[in-house]
């Protein structure tokens, strides 16, 4: 893919002086001061919720990027967090709903662009255990919220690529 970042930033946070390079698409170099500047990688959280039926949450995309797609609870982890932390507090905010266990599913590279900033993320993908579905509430983020079964599922429905994978790897498991 090409990369949009290697003209957005120029200044070097080492210096200060406009001599930054970019070395390729995750770094930058100062020709000044040797400082050497990263664009690591960015941690997010996908909950898969199933209610009794073993139908899937699946979500509705309220804002851009991909606004009014389907999509997946979760969001970015926040510094400090644990990867279950921030999926708690993400599918808290999203759906006003409590997430009693995780279980490790998989996880999925992926690009974010926001704006003119293109973003690497790692996606990492966990089953949602949820006791009490009955408070759902779409909010955040979230424009609607409803209950599918995996079959029946379109993956190009989905706007982002990770979610548009993990209903891919989904459908192939079930079959
Ligand atoms: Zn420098």
């Amino acid at each position: 893919m090409k990369n949009p970042n290697t003209k957005l930033f120029s200044f070097c946070p080492g210096c200060g002086k406009e001599r930054l390079i970019p070395d390729g698409i995750k770094s930058f170099s100062c020709r000044a001061c040797d400082f050497k500047f990263y664009l690591n990688t960015a941690a997010a959280g996908i909950a898969l919720i199933f209610n009794p039926d073993r139908k899937l949450l699946v979500t509705r995309r309220k804002n851009e990027p991909a606004r009014d797609t389907l999509d997946l609870p979760g969001g970015f982890i926040e510094p400090d967090e644990t990867a279950e932390q921030g999926l708690i507090r993400e599918v808290k905010e999203e759906l006003n709903l409590d997430v009693d266990d995780l279980t490790y599913f998989c996880s999925v590279p992926n690009r974010y662009l926001y704006r003119t900033v293109l973003y690497s993320v790692t996606d990492l993908v966990f089953i949602c255990r949820v006791a009490d579905l009955t408070p759902l509430t779409p909010a955040d983020d979230v424009s609607q919220a409803f209950f599918a079964d995996v079959a029946t599922i379109d993956p190009n429905e989905f706007g982002l690529h990770s979610p548009r994978v993990v209903i891919e790897k989904l459908i192939k498991q079930n079959r």
